[in-house]
């Protein structure tokens, strides 16, 4: 049998090999046939990999760059993303599953987001403040904050990096990637195409590896200025305790229990295909999935059997093909942990009413069939916890007032969809409804204009927008005294 390839990090523009020596298989999951061997990242490895981004920071060739110039090199590289979408696009697909029309629509995509913020690289300024005496000039700077780690998921890995990547380097740091350990391909082909579009080397890094191993060093090196991490909740904290610790500042974009709401008044029609798409696409492995699905009393059955009735037809299977509409799991701790919530459900009462079963696919790998729980009640585990796979729960309400309390009650609060046609509705529940993004009428809208946070225990700060450019900068005030006098009393504070 031919070795698997094998891929090594990416530091300072070089082909690293692991300090230890060790690498790791990363599993296809359509298949469940190991595809390639990445390098398993150490502390060591780490370590180089934030050297080199620091070296890289006070370079000159990058230190002062004009911040135009800088944009410019954004732009390249968006560009660069564009000629090579197809492939990293099937990349993607060969590593996490996800449909590769679902992967191509998202590297059809990328190349705005470094674009957005190339065009924002040269509108990154400071304020002259105005003082309370003429003789006093005062002004911000706004300046780069030094090296930041980033640490990313599996579910949507290069869209998940250009949304810390693009904004930091537009801001003038240096970055250190450390993708999941499910998903390094993609970001391992795009590694290369840094230099290619101009950023000197060590601008950017990458170092592949496991959590505790790689993750956990990146965020507790002393070198590392600032951490911006997605991924679960649980390992949020652990990562926001550590820069607790180290008084640094760090971005966490977080898990969810999104509910998804229909009045009696929306085009049901579509309101059953928002179900569809916030639950069942990306087979549920999206962090905004929208798995509360609540539904007025006069239109449940009718939600319900559209939604049923569409559930069952999804085609399930191999990802690449055109016309399959769910692929796997990507990895088979999820369709673990799927299946033992399924079981849950049930044990809570809650009634299985589609799916709820590994359907026949003729492939090895990790699928799970489109499912739909009745008879649960919000307090239940499954309706409280993440899932992150293609479970929703159906529950009815009647009136406003429940809704919104039925969808607040949670400790997440990523995102929310609401579905009616009355417009003062629209403004209430969106004014009410504690999540980061409300979508009307529509489902997993996204633009790197929009910004994104979540509340509560879905996040902390922003991303994309203009706003996410204040994570990755600090601000200095600077003090001139531009007067020829002689100083004045020393002992009183002068403003
Ligand atoms: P995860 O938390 O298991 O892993 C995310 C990353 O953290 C991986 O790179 C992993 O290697 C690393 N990691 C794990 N343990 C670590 C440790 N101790 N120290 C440092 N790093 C560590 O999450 P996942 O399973 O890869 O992704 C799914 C989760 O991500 C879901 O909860 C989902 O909701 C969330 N997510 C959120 C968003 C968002 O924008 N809010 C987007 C996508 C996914």
């Amino acid at each position: 049998m031919n070795p698997l390839p094998r891929h090594d990090h990416y530091i300072a523009g070089e082909w690293t090999a692991p300090a230890d020596g060790g690498y790791f298989a990363s599993v296809n999951p359509a298949t469940a046939e190991p595809w390639y061997e990445a390098a398993s990242g150490t502390a060591a490895d780490v370590d180089r990999a934030v050297t080199a981004a620091r070296t890289a920071f006070e370079d000159p060739r990058w230190r002062d760059l004009s911040q135009t110039r800088r944009g410019r090199l954004l732009r390249n590289l968006g560009d660069l993303i564009g000629e090579h979408a197809e492939r990293l696009a099937r990349t993607e697909t060969l590593d996490n599953g996800k449909l590769l029309r679902e992967m191509r629509a998202q590297l059809a995509g990328l190349p705005e987001y470094f674009h957005y913020y190339a065009g924002l690289a040269d509108k990154i300024q400071g304020d002259v403040i105005p003082g309370a005496s003429r003789e006093l000039l005062n002004y911000t700077l706004r300046e780069p904050v030094g090296v930041v780690g980033a640490i990313t998921p599996w579910n949507s890995p290069l869209l998940l990096t250009a949304t810390k990547l693009a904004p930091a380097l537009a801001a003038g740091n240096t970055v250190v990637v450390k993708p999941s350990e499910h998903t390094s391909a993609s970001l391992l082909a795009l590694a290369p195409l840094f230099e290619e579009a101009g950023f000197p080397p060590g601008v950017v890094n990458v170092v592949t590896g496991y959590g505790p191993d790689a993750g956990g060093p990146l965020a507790e090196h002393a070198g590392v200025a600032k951490m911006t991490f997605t991924g679960s909740s649980g390992t949020g904290r652990r990562i926001a305790r550590v820069c607790a610790d180290r008084l640094i500042g760090c971005t966490l974009e977080l898990g969810g229990k999104s509910p998804n709401i229909i009045f009696p008044d929306a085009d049901l029609g579509s309101a059953a295909m928002g179900v569809i798409a916030g639950i069942f696409a990306a087979a549920g492995q999206t962090c905004v999935a929208g798995s509360r699905v609540l539904v007025h009393r006069e239109v449940y059955d009718e939600v319900l059997e559209r939604v049923t009735a569409r559930a069952a037809t999804i085609r399930i299977g191999d990802p690449l093909a055109e016309t399959t509409e769910l692929g796997p799991l990507a990895i088979a701790e999820q369709l673990a942990k799927v299946e033992s919530y399924v079981e849950l459900g049930q044990a809570e009462g809650g009634k299985v009413v589609c799916g709820g079963r590994r359907p026949e696919t003729g492939l090895a790998g990790y699928f799970y069939s489109p499912t739909v729980f009745t008879g649960t009640d919000n307090g239940m585990r499954i309706c409280q916890e993440e899932i992150f796979g293609p479970v929703a729960t159906v529950m009815p309400f009647g009136s406003e007032e429940e809704a919104l309390a039925i969808a607040n009650d949670s400790a997440y609060g990523l995102a929310a969809g609401v579905w009616t046609r009355d417009v003062n509705r629209v403004h209430r529940m969106a004014a009410r409804l504690e999540a980061g993004t409300v979508w009307v009428n529509t489902y997993r809208s996204m633009s790197p204009m929009s910004p994104r946070a979540g509340f509560k225990t879905s996040g902390m700060g922003t991303e994309h927008g203009t706003e996410v450019i204040r994570e990755y900068t600090r601000l200095k005030s600077v003090w001139i005294n531009t007067s020829e006098e002689p100083a004045g009393d020393p002992f009183i504070l002068r403003s």
